[in-house]
């Protein structure tokens, strides 16, 4: 299977030693005047430095609205730099779909280098104030050292609240955004983002393709609201946070990724009521989504996951909420 997004399959086989990768050599029109620039589906390594998350732009007649930041200060410079490349209109908002790292360690770049407004979840503050965060940043500054230089954690101009009630509305130069709070499905809190005359929904880390969710940060509830409400938007073309966008529907990804996250619930809950332990719940679930096995970052995320769901139906079994 073809893991990589052919952007970043194309980069991979015209890599030159000790070369970098950079958001420009990955960056795609997806629809006109809507760019994304792709990620290497995997782990941090020489290479990607990083570089594993997706993000876009979108030019307008009064300027630019930028989603997602990337991993490093330097991947953020790097990423207002292939901003430039395209247009010089100034770049007016940055929406963050989540706090993590590969999609918002970039932010500093942006409130040095541009006048953007940032946009987040609320959740976001609490993130920057946690011990995943400080230990987060402290293993990046050793895996990425000078990468990192600079690097602060920001704080947003704007937070959208409340969850899943009604989004934020932005205009600018003829195009608008919907900006909704879609819970903490995936992180401290996620957001997402349509643009209702394009039919084009930037849907953050709703749905995977050729990679395996990670679901620790997120809430299992939240997920199917997050889902629901994406489902009702008309959407044409669905931008994912990691591999290519999807024109539908149907969006397989979304069909793919709803099942995984539906049937480790089904089989958990099963398992608790049954009261066969944890372990053994892991290790079944372990063999029954040989679809997935393929995908990266199965071998690292999915008995997490499994575990993670397990003892997430073992507290709503007890308290009488599943
Ligand atoms: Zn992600």
């Amino acid at each position: 299977m073809d893991i990589q997004p052919p952007a970043v399959q194309e980069a991979l086989e015209a890599r030159k030693p000790d070369a970098v990768l950079t958001p420009r050599d990955t960056l795609r029109e997806v629809a006109p005047d809507v760019y994304l620039t792709h990620g290497v589906i995997g782990t941090v390594d020489e290479f990607n430095r990083g570089f594993n998350g997706n993000a876009g732009f979108v030019v307008t007649r009064e300027g630019v609205v930028v989603i997602d930041s990337l991993g490093s200060p330097r991947l953020g410079r790097r990423w207002i730099d292939t901003i430039r490349s395209v247009t010089d209109k100034p770049i007016r908002y940055l929406i963050l779909t989540h706090n993590h790292p590969d999609h918002s360690y970039g932010a500093v770049a942006f409130r040095r280098k541009t006048e953007a407004k940032i946009i987040a979840h609320p959740g976001t503050r609490h993130y920057l104030n946690s011990s995943q965060f400080e230990a987060s940043v402290a293993y990046r500054k050793e895996l990425l050292g000078s990468d990192f230089e600079g690097f602060k954690g920001v704080h947003a101009d704007r937070v959208v609240e409340p969850a899943f009630g009604g989004p934020l509305e932005l205009q600018l130069g003829g195009e608008v955004f919907h900006v909704y709070n879609v819970g903490g499905h995936h992180s401290f809190g996620d957001l997402l983002v349509h643009m209702p005359k394009r039919g084009i929904t930037w849907a953050g880390d709703l749905y995977f393709q050729n990679r395996t969710t990670y679901m620790l940060d997120g809430d299992l509830d939240d997920y199917f609201k997050a889902h629901d409400l994406a489902r009702e938007l008309g959407t044409r073309l669905l931008i994912p946070g990691h591999g290519v966008a999807q024109e539908g529907p149907p969006f397989p990804m979304r069909r793919r990724t709803v099942s995984y996250v539906t049937r480790l619930r089904n089989m958990m809950r099963e398992a608790v009521r049954n009261m066969s332990p944890l372990s053994r719940a892991v290790d079944k679930a372990d063999e029954a989504f040989p679809e997935w096995e393929e995908t990266a970052l199965f071998e690292e995320n999915h008995r997490k996951n499994a575990n993670f769901v397990y003892t997430e139906m073992e507290k709503k079994i007890l308290f009488g909420e599943d």
